[in-house]
């Protein structure tokens, strides 16, 4: 960009943004003309300011040939992302394939773990009562018991609860077949 233009598509710019500070609901329609030729004659000068446009939203290869179902709209890449695709596809069946649609509702195997706690336990008098948080590991819980029984004031009994919930897959509806996403891209 030189001088010159540089101080065009300065004015310009800047005669937008009055335009943009001026506009109320009772703009008339004459002004939103004058406001578009403006926007038009601004375009104009940022062309001939910018130099030739990339072709691709690639970074890599911003004047490659395009692939208009590409998020990048990049060939080159988007023939890369598609190979890559393929490949985990057809290959050995990965552990947690990327998901490439977010669900709020998030995802779980077909056989999901079950959930185990340990939770303590003291005896009140009266019933056993829940006497901490409940643990996701065994050892953590019988420590933190026994650090309880040590205390100075220990209760006449505790004693440690496992906790077991199991998830079982009981029916499936349609088949779930792995299908080649197209990724959604940040547009
Ligand atoms: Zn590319």
């Amino acid at each position: 960009m030189n001088h010159a233009q540089l101080t065009h598509l300065g004015r310009a710019l800047r005669l937008l943004g009055e335009h943009g500070e001026a506009l109320t609901a009772d703009t008339p329609d004459a002004k939103l003309q004058e406001v578009k030729a403006d926007l038009r004659r601004a375009l104009e000068l940022l062309d001939e300011s910018a130099g030739a446009a990339p072709t691709t939203r690639c970074a890599e290869h911003p004047n490659g040939p395009v692939d208009e179902s590409a998020p990048d709209l990049c060939l080159l890449c988007e023939t890369r992302r598609r190979s890559a695709r393929r490949a985990e596809f057809n290959g050995p069946a990965p552990q947690a394939p990327p998901s490439t649609a977010p669900s709020r509702y998030g995802t779980r195997g077909d056989r999901p773990q079950p959930q185990q706690r340990w939770l303590p336990e003291l005896w009140n008098g009266q019933e056993w009562q829940l006497c901490g948080t409940p643990r996701r590991d065994r050892r953590e819980a019988e420590l933190y018991l026994a650090a309880l029984r040590r205390g100075s004031r220990p209760a006449m009994a505790y004693r440690l609860v496992h906790e077991f919930t199991d998830y079982e897959v009981l029916r499936i509806w349609g088949t779930p077949v792995k299908v080649d996403i197209e990724p959604l891209g940040n547009l």
